[in-house]
């Protein structure tokens, strides 16, 4: 890929401001810029070829955000984009709407919230996403009820994952049966692995179930085995 004006610069002030204010809260593992630079901006950036097929104007969200990782970077690349970024925690995400402002982002949104509670029936964020994303949030079976009810059909989950992404997907075969959703593909990338799932039908209307229900008991996976 290659970068518009301006853009580098951008990621690097990104990552300057995220990096001070985790010298007050919690945001991120990694305190060193060289090490943030592949972990965060680099492993965001994975996203890209995938996202890149969405037309302009198209609404993207990205659950559990922690710190802006990976809907912010991508923001700051992806100007033709739009992107919420969601996480439980109030006090991220006020950090996450000052940073936005200091950025200059216009195509940022920031949402306080749980995926169980956005993604419920007759919410106006059910179904309203051309692609979800989502990083460290959970493994498939958890990860997959918490995003699916949020994709439009016919829309994507680009879920970024490691090693185990292949194990995961077998443990969530059910899940995505569950949900009316099959597994796009996964790509091979600098930094790992990033899965593509693609919602067929609507969400059956029991989900996503309860507030910490998704991770209590994964969907489909057998009790004592999650
Ligand atoms: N995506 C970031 C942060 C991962 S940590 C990164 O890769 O660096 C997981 C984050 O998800 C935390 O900030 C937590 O508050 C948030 N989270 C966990 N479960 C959630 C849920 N059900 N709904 C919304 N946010 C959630």
């Amino acid at each position: 890929m290659t970068f518009g004006p301006g853009e580098v610069d951008r990621l690097g002030l990104f990552l300057a401001i995220l990096l001070d204010e985790n010298t007050r809260q919690n945001l991120t593992a990694i305190r060193d810029t060289d090490e943030a630079w592949e972990k965060h901006v680099l492993d965001s950036m994975t996203l890209v070829g995938v996202l890149a097929e969405l037309p302009e104007g198209a609404r993207v969200i990205d659950v559990g955000t922690g710190g802006g990782v990976p809907g912010l970077p991508l923001a700051c690349v992806m100007g033709q984009v739009r992107f919420t970024l969601l996480d439980a925690t109030a006090k991220k995400t006020a950090f996450l709407a000052r940073a936005a402002a200091a950025l200059g982002l216009t195509n940022v949104d920031v949402l306080t919230g749980r995926a169980e509670t956005i993604g419920q029936l007759g919410s106006e964020h059910r179904a309203a996403y051309d692609a979800v994303i989502a990083r460290a949030v959970g493994r498939l079976a958890v990860l997959s009820e918490l995003t699916v009810p949020l994709a439009k059909v016919g829309g994507l989950c680009v879920l970024v994952k490691g090693a185990r992404a292949e194990e995961e997907l077998a443990e969530a075969k059910k899940a995505l049966h569950m949900l009316h959703t099959a597994h796009a593909g996964t790509v091979e990338t600098p930094t790992g692995r990033v899965v593509v799932l693609e919602k067929l039908r609507d969400t059956p209307k029991m989900y996503p179930r309860r507030d910490g229900e998704p991770k209590r008991a994964p969907l489909g996976v057998e009790k004592g085995k999650a």
